[in-house]
């Protein structure tokens, strides 16, 4: 059994939907649909989850509501969608409740395309509210959901199912992050062990970097889970680095495939890598880097451990920590610190009689490879690379037994470093 997501411009409008209908039917193994919100049809478009978000700061825009309310007709009209559906969807967009939570309204996106989905393919509607529970932490109560699962699910049920939320303790909507409704396909896939997790969005796969910085790039055909997830969560937008665990723990292999071009070959995600000495290169901006700087701070083996006790006292989580004689350095995201900054600097210069140095401006790139036989020739290629593109580095990461190489830099040289190092890869059969 399948279980195939679309993504929202896959969803985007009525021609869309007639798109994904003729992909499912292809396929009889496509039992479990999981749906986004409708996306942009075009660049000017707005997707109906901002929209929503908006809605929820302005519940009177009669504007917003119009606009909601319009993009869900003309599918259901186009469509022949059961006029009940678009009576729900204009009942609740018109009377919006005052006392509805955020994460409802912003769901609703998602619960309403599933349901004209559904009627759309003739496969049975199951709302995630009623089994994916979040627990107190905000986590995938991963066996409540999967027995809730059960008794919705029968085997051999064909369904469309929202992505994006499901339910806390008390009944209440609960939201992923952004761009979620993977990770409720990718806990699917592992509730019911799906011979496969399709993907479909609107690339025919994964860029072995970010096209909108290299022109063109090669698509990645095979890559492994650590590879991706490694990418996706240093910009790779493809696919939600939350919802590779789920499957990978499994096994279960991820496709990534294009609505608009059926045919074309995609992505595989599983555990195999590519066989290019590199798989893929990303990198963001917004980081800082904090530097304590005491004479032979390294003999104090306090030290350490004074700096992880303040940064959990103020919830905040490093990205990365390297140390020398006279210095601990770390790397943050900027806005998981900024806030208690200041103090966080003040308290750490007192406790451990330091001077603290912090900067920000930090971009990182990582160069993904799983590849460990060729890691020296790598490593040597990286810096020859940014010593020909006189590249200045602010920091290196590189664990022995990791996947990723990270390089620091300032923001204003971090798409230039991916462009270089994509282009130095080249000949290296980056492509
Ligand atoms: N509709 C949500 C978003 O735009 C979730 C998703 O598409 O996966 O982020």
């Amino acid at each position: 059994m399948k279980v195939t997501k679309f993504g929202g411009t896959s969803l985007a409008s009525s021609s869309q939907l007639r798109k994904v209908k003729e992909i499912v039917y292809q396929d009889a193994n496509r039992h479990i649909v999981v749906a986004s919100a409708p996306g942009k049809r075009n660049d000017e478009d707005i997707k109906i989850t901002d929209l929503l978000l908006a809605l929820n700061t302005k519940r009177n825009d009669e504007k917003i509501k119009e606009e909601i309310i319009s993009r869900f007709k003309e599918i259901i009209f186009d469509l022949k969608v059961d006029q009940n559906i678009f009576q729900e969807v204009s009942d609740y967009f018109t009377n919006i409740d005052e006392f509805a939570s955020s994460s409802e309204i912003v769901s609703r996106g998602e619960y309403f395309c599933a349901k004209i989905l559904a009627f759309h393919l003739q496969f049975k509607f199951i709302d995630a509210k009623d089994f994916l529970f979040f627990d107190s932490n905000g986590k995938i109560d991963f066996e409540e959901s999967k027995r809730a699962f059960f008794k919705l699910y029968k085997n051999g049920d064909y369904a469309v199912i929202p992505g994006f939320y499901g339910s806390d303790e008390k009944g209440d909507i609960c939201l992923f992050s952004r761009g979620g409704s993977d990770i409720t396909g990718a806990y699917i896939a592992s509730f019911v062990s799906a011979s496969c997790y399709e993907n479909w969005t609107d690339v025919s796969g994964i860029f072995s970097v970010n096209p909108s910085i290299v022109h063109n790039p090669s698509k990645i055909s095979s890559i492994s889970y650590d590879e991706i997830r490694e990418l996706s969560y240093m910009g790779a937008n493809v696919i939600h680095s939350d919802s590779i665990l789920p499957c990978q723990e499994r096994n279960i292999p991820i496709y990534i495939k294009n609505t608009n071009k059926p045919e074309d070959k995609g992505t595989l995600i599983s555990s195999y890598s590519s066989n290019n000495m590199i798989t893929g290169i990303a990198g963001k901006s917004g980081y800082l880097s904090m530097t304590l700087s005491k004479r032979d701070i390294h003999s104090d083996v306090n030290s350490l451990f004074k700096v992880l006790r303040i940064l959990s006292e103020y919830d905040v989580q490093g990205e990365s920590i390297a140390s020398g004689i006279d210095c601990l350095s770390l790397t943050f995201l900027e806005k998981n610190i900024i806030s208690s900054l200041n103090e966080i600097t003040f308290k750490l210069s007192h406790l451990l009689d330091a001077k603290v140095e912090v900067r920000n401006n930090l971009s990182l790139v990582s160069i993904v490879s799983k590849n460990k036989k060729d890691r020296y020739q790598i490593i040597t290629k990286i810096f020859e690379i940014l010593k020909n593109n006189q590249i200045k580095t602010r920091l290196v990461d590189h664990l022995n037994d990791d996947y990723s190489i990270i390089i620091g830099v300032d923001d204003t040289c971090l798409n230039n470093t991916i462009s270089s190092l994509y282009n130095g890869f080249n000949n290296m059969r980056l492509i």
